[in-house]
């Protein structure tokens, strides 16, 4: 259901790092991916929003780990998937596509604050909607904030991006087991009894509630980003 070609692509923060410099930011990197994104949009008319996380620059959980208030280091967080957006935005733009950035965490000079219906509009616009801060609330993750804002501006699906060389749902976990297998295909009840590593169980969980179809695949690999976005089948289809 939701909008045809409507979609939400989440990011991770470290799809944007370099794995050959020590980039937080990898511009050459960050450039590839949006010129994959702005052309695919182009050619299929998509109305494309993108969450993008911070976990090149910042996890709630590992300052919480040297003793950090949870709630402080997920603020930090936040802040991080920011920083993020807007190098999306610059990125994006220098390949002709209008973005606005719309922020869960309202800081004005930078970004618009989310307002739904204002996502709409810049949407049926063809502008493309960068959501940045998560859902603005800590003990959360961007991959629940894309799953609440797909839900929100009733996207047809959910994209899911990874950047660790893992391209979709495996049986185990492929870097330790060999014998690991890809699915094409899992339910969201597999996913959950099967204790699939895929994506954060709070965002499959809504997911599932809200029959909202998420396509988990190998950001990184040439042309994946334009197959998922094109519909086609890559990665696992997780309905
Ligand atoms: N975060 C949060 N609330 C949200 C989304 C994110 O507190 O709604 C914080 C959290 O600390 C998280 C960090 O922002 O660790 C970066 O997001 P995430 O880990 O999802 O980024 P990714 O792994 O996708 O790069």
């Amino acid at each position: 259901m939701g909008v045809k070609n409507r979609l939400v692509l989440k990011m991770s923060g470290e799809a944007l790092a370099s794995t050959a410099s020590d980039q937080t930011i990898d511009a050459a990197t960050v450039d590839r991916l949006c010129r994959e994104i702005a052309e695919t949009r182009e050619e299929l008319d998509l109305e494309l929003a993108i969450v993008v996380g911070g976990g090149n620059i910042w996890r709630g959980a590992t300052g919480e780990m040297a003793g950090m208030d949870r709630s402080t280091s997920d603020a930090m967080g936040m802040l991080g998937t920011v920083i993020n957006a807007l190098a999306l935005q610059d990125a994006l733009e220098s390949h002709n596509q209008p973005t606005r950035v719309l922020s869960a965490i309202r800081m004005t000079e930078v970004a618009e604050p989310y307002i739904r219906r204002r996502a709409m509009r810049h949407l049926e616009k063809k502008r493309v909607v960068i959501f940045a801060a998560g859902m603005g609330n800590p003990y959360f993750t961007t991959d629940t904030a894309a799953a609440l804002r797909a839900a929100e501006i009733e996207a047809s699906m959910l994209l899911k991006g990874t950047h660790g060389g893992v391209d979709g749902i495996y049986s185990a976990d492929p870097k330790v087991d060999p014998w690991a297998e890809r699915y094409d295909h899992v339910t969201f009840r597999d996913v959950v009894t099967k204790d699939l590593r895929a994506m954060d169980l709070t965002a499959i969980t809504f997911c599932s509630d809200n029959e909202l179809p998420i396509r988990v695949f190998d950001l990184m690999a040439p042309n994946n980003l334009r197959t998922a976005l094109s519909g086609g089948s890559v990665g696992t289809l997780v309905s």
